[in-house]
């Protein structure tokens, strides 16, 4: 349904809660957070409100990159565990989706035979498959690359890797995502207004493109990875 996501200076866990709590009206059943600081990475999640997420996380858990999700369940049930973000079993990646993948069974079937799932989401597959792809020595852009080749939906997604530095990475089909721009961070986010209390200056992405979301830049590509510079624009909306 939703999608927030930081990276910058400030306290993530706020910056996050506060994104997601301007796409209540949108309509949710669960939400998450997974926030990152160098190797360490914690995940939040509840069914319910998102006051009730913000009681679960923890305040003396120090983060400046993190992405956050509002689900509307498609596949699988409304719970704690179906909620996004979703991490690959390896504890390396973590992903929020909007959308629905389409050959979700196939890609299980053909890619993943031996993985244990511990929720019923179209969305878990996608991390398991990033992770699958990375172990067979991928860099995590190329691995996520692999992906959105395999993938066939709609899906707005942001991508957080462990053992990475500091990136979120950003791609969309079918779903909308902006890029935001700000002195010293940069966002995503599925609704300029749930972002529009730390930038109104945006940039647009289209389907089939790959972002590295950086503090200091954000990088574009197509899929034969060459990058792309688009011009930002200023979102006149009333908060
Ligand atoms: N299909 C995904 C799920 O059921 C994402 C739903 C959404 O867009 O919130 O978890």
């Amino acid at each position: 349904c939703g999608i927030v996501g930081y990276i910058g200076e400030e306290d993530v866990k706020e910056i996050l809660l506060k994104g997601l709590e301007k796409l209540e009206y949108r309509g949710y059943d669960s939400a998450g957070i997974s926030v990152r600081n160098g190797e360490e990475l914690k995940i939040f999640k509840e069914a319910g409100r998102i006051k009730d997420l913000r009681e679960k996380v923890d305040p003396d858990f120090q983060a400046a990159t993190g992405i956050g999700h509002t689900r509307w369940a498609t596949h699988g049930e409304p719970s704690v565990t179906n909620a996004h973000p979703h991490q690959s079993a390896d504890g390396r990646f973590t992903l929020v989706h909007n959308g629905v993948i389409e050959n979700y069974e196939q890609i299980k079937q053909e890619y993943l035979p031996e993985t244990e799932f511990v929720s019923s989401t179209d969305t878990e597959i996608i991390v398991e498959l990033i992770s699958a792809l990375a172990k067979e020595g991928r860099t995590t852009e190329e691995a996520f690359k692999a992906a959105l080749d395999i993938l066939h939906g709609s899906y707005a997604l942001g991508l957080l890797d462990k053992d990475e530095e500091d990136v979120i990475y950003v791609a969309k089909n079918k779903s909308p995502l902006l890029l935001g721009k700000g002195e010293g961070f940069n966002v995503i986010t599925s609704d300029a207004m749930a972002m529009l209390h730390l930038t109104d200056e945006f940039v647009e992405l289209m389907d089939g493109e790959l972002v590295l979301l950086k503090r200091d830049g954000i990088t574009i590509k197509d899929r034969d990875g060459n990058t792309i510079e688009r011009e930002s624009y200023i979102a006149e909306i009333d908060e």
